[in-house]
């Protein structure tokens, strides 16, 4: 992405109500293990590599982010949006790009009338510095949302199967969620508007054109994106997030508001008062914060500045965008250096639970996150290794 020196404010302030995640559900949504090792995590390490379009490891790592929801999330549907373009760096040569979408909606909804919370990273990687990685560029944001669909899944179905029981199904505005994993975002050669953002223009503008039968609630398949989150540059170490948009800064409070809550329960695994960082006896330090406009009623003032990225194309065409994007720039940004060894892997680690809370939230999860446990006498006791203990708060749903 580019950075445009142009400062903006916005006027304007959207709003919405949905049911805040409990402590409990809050404190038991699912770490990813070790999949996000650099060397051999599942998730993570297969994206660490060369992903120019066009070329074999850029199709393996597509291979990757498909073959994970074909084997472990089979109630997503796959599908591919294509197109081919030239570029400044590669002559006549049609270079082929795939953007990659996996959608979940509720089973009884029509298509048309799926509102969706779109979840949104670029696969590829930067022609240049020969081998560049982009490991916060966006491997690891690509990792994280393949750990948050992974975590979303089963609540989904279980607040989808309890709704078709109880006769609620239907009755309210449908919310489904969808991964785009997007194709070309980088320049060939130098950024400009037909260098750069190669699947998004491809995505938008396609989608822009596609009509759901009437009578539909979202006339296009680009109207059902009620909210575009945009991850990119993230992984590194300290990030600060600014607010860049007034229509979205209530989405943005709200994953403030998430990013507190998961530092004062001491999940934040980053935080310089995280139980691995600090001894018992030590006094705590002043807790940082990454979305540094939580407490602001509006992002005016916000001073962020204009930041060119895969949400332009939609966004001109009047989608909602919530851009998790640092400024400034990590250090490393289309450096060399932007490779696994420096990533932050306890940032990573909060990045996905703070998704995966911001997602919950937007899903209307509560009551509905496994907040099963591992007790030490079941442990010790059983014999049998893990045992789960399930269903003891689970909460009712809230109607
Ligand atoms: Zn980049």
């Amino acid at each position: 992405m580019k950075l445009r020196g142009l400062l903006f404010a916005l006027l304007g302030i959207g709003c919405t109500a949905y049911t805040p995640l409990s402590d409990k559900s809050l404190n038991s949504l699912p770490g990813p293990g070790s999949d996000f090792d650099i060397h051999n995590g599942a998730l993570l390490a297969p994206i660490l590599t060369v992903r120019v379009p066009g070329t074999p490891t850029h199709e393996g790592v597509m291979h990757h982010l498909a073959g994970f929801f074909r084997e472990q999330l089979p109630d997503w549907k796959l599908e591919w949006q294509n197109s081919t373009s030239t570029t400044p760096a590669t002559g006549d040569k049609q270079v082929p790009f795939r953007n990659l979408i996996a959608t979940r909606d509720p089973p009884w909804a029509r298509e048309g009338d799926v509102g969706r919370l779109a979840l949104v990273a670029h696969y590829d990687s930067k022609l240049t510095p020969t081998g560049f990685i982009g490991a916060t560029d966006s491997a690891a944001p690509c990792a994280m949302i393949l750990h948050a669909a992974r975590s979303l899944d089963k609540a989904l179905t279980k607040k989808w199967a309890a709704m078709e029981a109880d006769g609620s199904a239907g009755i309210d505005e449908e919310t489904g969620i969808q991964i785009l994993f997007l194709d070309g975002e980088e320049a060939f050669s130098s950024w400009t508007d037909t260098d750069s953002l190669y699947g998004a223009r491809s995505l938008s503008e396609t989608w822009e054109k596609t009509m759901h039968p009437a009578p539909s609630t979202y006339k296009t398949l680009l109207s059902s994106i009620t909210l575009f989150m945009l991850l990119d540059l993230l992984g590194g170490a300290n990030p600060t997030i600014p607010s860049y948009f007034a229509t979205t800064h209530w989405a943005y409070r709200a994953m403030a508001s998430l990013e507190h809550r998961l530092r004062s329960a001491g999940r934040f695994k980053s935080s310089p008062n995280h139980i691995s960082k600090r001894s018992p006896d030590a006094e705590r330090v002043t807790e940082p914060r990454w979305l540094i406009h939580g407490d602001k009623q509006d992002n005016q003032g916000s001073l962020a500045f204009m930041v060119e990225d895969d949400h332009i194309p939609f966004m001109a065409r009047g989608v909602e965008v919530l851009h998790m994007i640092p400024s400034p720039f990590p250090a490393v940004w289309h450096r060399i250096e932007d490779d696994g060894a420096h990533l932050d892997p306890d940032t990573v680690e909060d990045w996905s639970t703070l998704v995966i809370a911001f997602a919950a939230e937007w899903m209307d999860l509560e009551g509905f996150i496994d907040t099963g446990f591992v007790t030490r006498e079941e442990n010790a006791g059983s014999g049998k290794g893990r045992r789960e203990m399930e269903g003891k708060s689970e909460l009712t749903n809230p109607s």
